[in-house]
């Protein structure tokens, strides 16, 4: 029988703001077990939280990036349950009244857009980590992480394959960090991603039991955890056997699933809204205030380079993925206004080199500047396309300009037709048994012509030039 694959993804994007959600502590990743600590936030009785404003405004910044309604009355609530790594016993979350509701994200899918529904967007405090000694028959706990604001996006069961799901969550990571809410690290846990699939018969409409897939920390995980649950539910259901809706851990050695719990319920939490909080009204002053601060983000800015510059939409989406790249790859366009050869040698040899050293385009030791000038240094015909790759690898290892490198390597293409009759002679004196082979009408022997006049000139001499007066002079005419 056909399956149709059903999945919807709950993803924990952790917000950049300096300080805790609900106290002073600071945020900052790598100080010592507990350093980042403080009554609030080690859940002591008696002590009161205070909420960070800026949390309210990251999310609101994620809301309207994603089209969501923001509601105008919303509110905390306590979601109970016991965990070493949750010192009150609770999480503040939100729950009845999430801050957001009914957005969307649009992916792309082979060139087409396809929109996949966001259900809510809530705020929320992280946990501590645990720590398990393999040698000791103890574990430690390190509550810096406890309070450390959260966001949580429910998207609608819209995606139908792991790559859809895949693609979803690389544009989801792809605005959070253009809004600069979110570093998008999902080796380091910034960014962190639960799956819910299901399958049903090819035709179906009610939707098939669903399972709950945690502990993939990295894209590709995602969809290999997908891809082996989607298999795995089909061999179920295939031998006659029920899915059992219940969470799975993925295993990244075994490439596998394990059963981990019985999905919990939302009751089993005992929500109750929080009454140490009050409730936010959010004014539509401040929600524009953040509208008209709001980034071009990513597919808008993707769009936009399509049209203005005529460039592929493939290279568009490649030089869209950042704001830093894109910003880099307009002002390279502005200084020499070659949309589709700034493109090339930015997503060619640039992004070769930087991802080689798995160095960011901020740490990119070329700057547009250096792009533009070499464009331009091809353009007037200083050097060629051949030598460019070389000025290129040049200017990435040191930095220098391109014109100067050009003229302390004595790169100057060759375009004096005198020296390249020269250099023709010289090849033909050197090579009589080829000469005579080509004449008698052997004619790829033109291309070890070429070659030969190439090495002569070290490269510089302009290849349409060789061309021409190789043509003329081969055939003794
Ligand atoms: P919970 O909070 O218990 O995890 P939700 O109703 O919030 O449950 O749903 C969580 C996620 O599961 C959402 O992203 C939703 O799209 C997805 N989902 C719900 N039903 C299904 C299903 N039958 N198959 C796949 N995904 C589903
Ligand atoms: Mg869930
Ligand atoms: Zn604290």
């Amino acid at each position: 029988m056909a399956y149709e694959t059903v999945i919807g993804l709950e993803v924990h994007a952790q917000l950049l703001t300096d300080s805790k959600i609900f106290c002073g502590c600071s945020t900052k990743f790598g100080a010592g077990p507990n350093e980042h600590t403080c009554q609030i936030c080690l859940g002591m009785p008696g002590v009161l939280p205070v909420l960070n404003k800026k949390v309210v405004e990251f999310t609101i910044r994620m809301a309207l990036a994603t089209g969501c309604s923001i509601n105008a009355y919303e509110n905390f609530a306590r979601k109970n349950y016991f965990y070493p790594d949750l010192p009150k016993g609770y999480q503040i979350s939100q729950y009845a009244h999430p801050l957001a509701e009914h957005g969307h994200i649009d992916i792309l899918l082979d060139g087409e857009k396809k929109r996949i529904g966001i259900t809510r967007i809530h705020m929320e405090e992280d946990a501590g980590k645990l720590i398990h000694d393999e040698r000791n028959p103890w574990s430690y706990v390190d509550f810096n992480r406890t309070g450390v604001p959260l966001i949580e996006i429910v998207s609608e069961p819209d995606m139908r394959s792991p790559e859809e799901a895949g693609e979803y969550l690389r544009r989801l990571r792809d605005i959070l960090v253009y809004l600069e809410i979110c570093d998008g690290n999902m080796e380091e846990g910034s960014f962190r991603c639960d799956a819910n699939v299901s399958i049903r018969p090819k035709g179906e409409t009610a939707f098939g039991t669903r399972t709950e897939l945690k502990n993939m920390n990295s894209f590709r995980n995602v969809q290999r955890a997908l891809e082996y649950e989607i298999k795995r539910q089909q061999y179920i259901l295939e031998s006659g056997g029920e899915v059992v809706q219940e969470t799975r851990l993925w295993d990244d050695a075994q490439g596998q699933t394990h059963s981990m719990r019985s999905k919990e319920e939302a009751h089993d939490y005992r929500y109750f809204p929080d009454p140490d909080l009050v409730p936010i009204v959010i004014s539509n002053e401040w929600i524009e205030g953040v509208r008209r601060a709001l980034p071009e983000l990513p597919l808008a800015k993707q769009d936009r380079f399509v049209e203005q510059y005529g460039i592929p939409v493939y290279d568009a989406s490649v030089l869209t993925t950042t704001r830093a790249l894109a910003d880099f790859y307009e002002e390279a366009v502005k200084l020499c206004g070659k949309p589709k050869i700034v493109s090339n040698w930015v997503m060619g040899d640039l992004l070769r080199y930087l991802n080689e050293q798995k160095r960011d385009i901020r740490e990119s030791p070329v700057s547009p500047g250096h792009v533009a000038q070499m464009i331009n240094l091809i353009e007037d015909g200083t050097i060629s396309g051949k030598i460019a790759k070389e000025v290129f690898e040049e200017m990435y290892k040191s930095s220098k300009m391109p014109a100067d490198i050009v003229k302390e390597k004595g790169l100057t293409q060759i375009t004096d037709e005198g020296a390249v009759v020269k250099a023709i002679e010289e090849a033909m004196a050197k090579n009589p048994t080829q000469l005579a082979e080509y004449r008698a009408g052997k004619e790829k022997l033109f291309a070890f012509f070429v070659g030969q006049v190439m090495k002569l000139t070290r490269g510089k001499a302009n290849p349409q030039l060789v061309n021409d007066l190789l043509k003329k002079m081969l055939s003794g005419s």
